[in-house]
């Protein structure tokens, strides 16, 4: 049966809006030089070694192994290491914040991948993959957690354990958007806690925590405190994308 709905019919604004939900009119990773505003994903600036042997804050040239970034030696995180997959600025913040605010996933297969380059020495060494988890007053505002879809695809494509129920975020927090340095540190302290009926899942491994946005490494150091408290032996830390000047804060 073949029928047609008038043009300015509700029911096919909505089939519209269906539509666009399900096959987006512009993908996230365009690379069309005429997509208006659409982020370019060759100007995207990736990271790799030389960086800081503790947070991977890139490094412009060659240095000898295991050569800490200023903020590390004055002040070593309570994480082993952190690596990320791109810069969060100008050329990213579209592609970062249409997946962390606008529910935008489509970008997810390609994410994991730049995250799977960025951290591959990590990934060999890891026991049992941990997102960031949020509060439960955020998930349900905020429909679903990004740093847990990337852990969930980067431990499929890994062959690696997903734990969800390890880390826990025992108190709401404010965003940690427009904080100083030493108020996300504040902001996030004591924020997290590993059930007793958890410890001994992590007990002595290694684990690999998830976010999408590293700004100045504040929650994954609160993370891995608690953590290591517990018990892990080593926690390290992958994400999407990370802050390099203090100018692209994200809100
Ligand atoms: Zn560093």
């Amino acid at each position: 049966m073949v029928f047609s709905i008038p043009k300015e019919n509700p029911l096919r604004r909505a089939a519209e809006y269906a539509l666009d939900w399900i096959l987006p009119p512009q993908s996230l990773l365009s690379i069309d030089p005429d997509s208006d505003g659409t982020p370019l994903w060759h100007e995207v600036k990736f990271i790799d070694e030389p960086c800081c042997e503790a947070c991977g804050f890139p490094f412009e040239y060659s240095a000898q192994a295991e050569v800490l970034c200023l903020r590390c030696s004055a002040f070593r995180p309570a994480y082993n290491r952190a690596r990320s997959a791109f810069v969060y600025d100008d050329a990213s913040r579209d592609l970062v914040l249409g997946f962390k605010h606008g529910g935008r996933t489509d970008g997810v297969a390609l994410f994991t991948a730049q995250m799977s380059r960025a951290g591959r020495k990590l990934l060999n060494e890891t026991d049992i993959i941990i997102p960031v988890p949020l509060h439960n007053s955020r998930l349900r505002r905020r429909k679903y957690n990004q740093a847990a879809i990337l852990a969930r695809r980067l431990a499929k494509s890994q062959g690696l354990q997903l734990d969800t129920d390890s880390l826990l975020r025992r108190r709401k927090t404010d965003s940690q958007g427009g904080k100083s340095a030493s108020g996300r540190r504040r902001n996030v302290q004591g924020a997290f806690t590993v059930p007793d009926n958890r410890r001994e899942q992590i007990d002595g491994k290694t684990i690999l925590l998830i976010d999408d946005v590293m700004t100045t490494g504040a929650t994954l150091n609160a993370c891995a405190k608690t953590l290591k408290r517990a018990g892990a032996a080593q926690v390290e830390a992958l994400c999407l994308a990370r802050v390099v000047r203090a100018a692209n804060l994200p809100t």
